[in-house]
């Protein structure tokens, strides 16, 4: 399947590696809906059910997200601002507090977003039910598609929903390659502080390279 965007070559930031993970998921989901490999998406425009998650981020696809922001037009943008500050408001009274998903047990993962999915906080980045970020929105949002009625997606513990995995193992890649760079937050909270992540974020060793050369040999 071919690629949307040529791959980056040389690589000198983690900028280089957000954007080719985001081409080799998108490419590979286009792949799954076209094939007749059976994989029936069943998400739908203006499904919002996902977007009530807790999504984990890391800073190169924070900044990303906040590059977008920033450069919506008004009166978008404040809307936009006010519901990320809104709904980070009632996350902080609802008890959760956490920017970084990094110090949470693996084993204490699932109760975290059972507990938050079960309040319901609907993304800020929501626009009349549409992703105002989408060619910026995060890794998991991306490769998060079902082939189950969508309607089953409102209980996180529902064991008919059908998730379609995507053949290529991106988003763990991507994952383990952005938490080298810093902390994988959860992304309403988190957005507060993308203005902290520094303007160039450089890949600094070989460990984080050869997480690149695994994503292009996919
Ligand atoms: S970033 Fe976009 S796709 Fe992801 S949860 Fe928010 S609105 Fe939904």
């Amino acid at each position: 399947m071919p690629l949307t965007r040529t791959p980056t070559k040389t690589v000198t930031s983690i900028d280089d590696v957000l954007s080719l993970a985001q081409d080799l998921i998108d490419a590979d989901q286009q792949d799954l809906m076209t094939s007749a490999a059976g994989n029936t998406v069943a998400c739908r425009a203006r499904c919002t059910v996902c977007c009530h998650q807790a999504v984990p981020v890391g800073p190169a696809e924070l900044r990303s997200i906040r590059d977008a922001i920033a450069e919506m037009e008004e009166p978008t943008r404040n809307a936009v601002e006010r519901r990320i500050e809104g709904a980070a408001a009632e996350l902080r009274s609802l008890g959760f507090t956490r920017t970084s998903l990094s110090d949470v047990a693996s084993t204490q993962r699932e109760d975290v977003a059972q507990s938050y999915f079960a309040n319901r906080v609907m993304c800020p980045l929501l626009e009349d039910g549409v992703c105002s970020v989408r060619d910026a929105r995060p890794m998991a949002c991306r490769e998060y598609l079902v082939s189950s009625d969508p309607s089953k997606c409102s209980s996180l513990e529902d064991p008919t929903v059908v998730r379609i995995r995507l053949r290529r193992d991106v988003l763990d890649n991507y994952t383990k390659f952005e938490a080298g760079h810093g902390d994988n937050g959860s992304l309403i909270l988190a957005l507060a502080l993308a203005d902290q992540i520094p303007a160039s974020l450089p890949v600094a060793d070989q460990s984080q390279t050869g997480i690149f050369r695994q994503l292009t040999a996919m």
